[in-house]
């Protein structure tokens, strides 16, 4: 039982649940920088070794603002449905703290639609339909309120669109995140070029670093994606974690070993949300910071995959997510003055 033999261990439990306490509700965390999260939001049909299911609501913005919404409050969301997406889901949002207001409601059009197959890892898949539907003609109108948010969120669209709601802002957001996938840099390279260098932190996992650098060695890729523009990069490793890169600074945040992974669908995005979500309640962006908010990021993605779609993400406690953030420093925790004194 470590605790009764490590009296350092014990302390930091006793420093740890009362610093958990104070997070989610301390006046000092609670700087609330306005976010705005611009993203895909869907319907998914998934495929994994455990199941599957035809048509469940799903969306990058989707993620990443439920994931988002036990941080800071209130979300704002950019976005376009048609009118088959639910309207519970929108009251959902609404009940969370996401503010709805620049979710477009299109008439007699059909919401983006995205389907996608697991292998047996769980940590490949393969995308078997995309309909763009209400994603073609999009064009992003940002609620005034919502141009001066001061955290931005671009999370995986069209790289026109993503560019479309950066010069929209009333002004340049503190921070830009951004998020794409292999299907932008497959399709819309050159439009993706463009959108690159105007970011802060660029969020993409391995497979797409080493597509966009063209460079298989991940230090290599983050070099000359760093070059392209972003100061930061965060390349996510699916069940291996994700790799933090700042200048010449790299952090590594482990994933959790989870016993059973049911859904990925949405982990990235939840990453991303639970990144962004905290680095906007806390308002530091310093790279001190940023290695807390990937240990959150992962932490809340890590509850995403426990079931099918969003609803994991649905019945959080800011108990659970202090937790769990304990499981993660309690994974990669060792005493490098005890291991050098041997
Ligand atoms: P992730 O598993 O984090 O990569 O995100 C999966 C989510 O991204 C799903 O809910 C999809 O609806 C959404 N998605 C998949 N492809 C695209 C795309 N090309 N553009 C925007 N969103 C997408």
């Amino acid at each position: 039982m470590p605790i009764l033999r490590n009296p350092c261990y014990a302390a930091r439990v006793f420093l740890f649940i009362i610093a958990a306490a104070n997070f989610f509700n301390s006046q000092k965390y609670n700087c609330m920088s306005t976010l705005l999260t611009v993203g895909s939001v869907a319907f998914d049909a998934i495929e994994t070794p455990f199941g599957k299911i035809d048509k469940i609501v799903g969306g990058a913005a989707t993620y990443a603002s439920l994931s988002a919404s036990y941080f800071t409050k209130p979300i704002n969301i950019v976005s376009v449905v048609g009118d088959d997406f639910p309207a519970d889901m929108i009251a959902e949002f609404n009940k969370r703290g996401i503010n709805t207001e620049g979710l477009q409601i299109k008439q007699g059009e059909k919401s983006f639609f995205w389907s996608g197959k697991y292998h047996a890892d769980m940590n490949t898949r393969d995308t078997l339909d995309t309909q763009l539907n209400v994603l073609l003609n999009f064009d992003p109108i940002i609620p005034e309120g919502m141009a001066t948010c001061e955290f931005l969120l671009l999370g995986n669209l069209l790289p026109q669109v993503q560019m479309t709601v950066l010069e929209r802002m009333a002004k340049r957001p503190k921070l830009v995140v951004m998020d794409t996938m292999n299907f932008w840099i497959d399709t819309q390279y050159d439009a993706l070029m463009k959108m690159i260098p105007l970011t802060d932190v660029l969020s993409i996992n391995d497979e797409e670093a080493r597509l966009l650098s063209k460079e298989y060695s991940l230090r290599k890729a983050a070099k000359i994606i760093m070059a392209m523009g972003p100061k930061t990069l965060i390349i996510k490793k699916g069940e291996h974690g994700a790799l933090l890169f700042n200048g010449n600074n790299v952090f590594f945040a482990p994933a959790l070993p989870l016993e059973e992974v049911f859904d990925p669908t949405g982990a990235g995005d939840t990453f991303a949300g639970g990144f962004i979500g905290y680095l906007a309640k806390t308002g530091d962006i310093s790279f001190d910071n940023m290695k807390r908010a990937i240990i959150f990021g992962s932490a809340m993605a890590s509850f995403c995959v426990e079931k099918f779609g969003p609803e994991r993400l649905l019945s959080l406690t800011d108990k659970e997510i202090t937790a769990r953030v304990n499981d993660f420093y309690d994974l990669v925790e060792f005493d490098l003055i005890d291991a050098l004194n041997i």
